[in-house]
């Protein structure tokens, strides 16, 4: 069996390691809600992939958060179509009317 002639320093063993760390998996924007998602694999914020719903992620839920989820699927559909803007209003558009 090899033996190890001589001990490596700290210094050594620590450079050997500088490469040694978790990478950032390379994350896309899902184009229904928006939110990151692993590229080839549905959205599961949402249920959807390629355009098509696969999972009804709202069936699992509870009655609480099948309505709050609702709300911000309404809102989401709401700033595409590029009606009124939700929420409150920035002192910039305030400002303007
Ligand atoms: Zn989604």
């Amino acid at each position: 069996m090899a033996v190890p002639k001589q001990r490596h320093t700290k210094s050594r063993r620590n450079k050997r390691r500088m490469h040694l760390f978790a990478k950032k998996p390379n994350l896309s924007l899902c184009p229904k809600c928006g939110k990151e998602v692993l590229p080839h694999t549905i959205c599961w914020n949402c249920g959807y992939y390629k355009g098509r719903e696969i999972v009804d992620v709202l069936a699992k839920l509870d009655k609480k958060e099948k309505k709050k989820r609702e709300k911000e699927m309404k809102v989401k559909e709401r700033e595409e179509k590029g009606e009124e803007k939700a929420g409150p209003l920035t002192w910039e558009e305030m400002s303007k009317r």
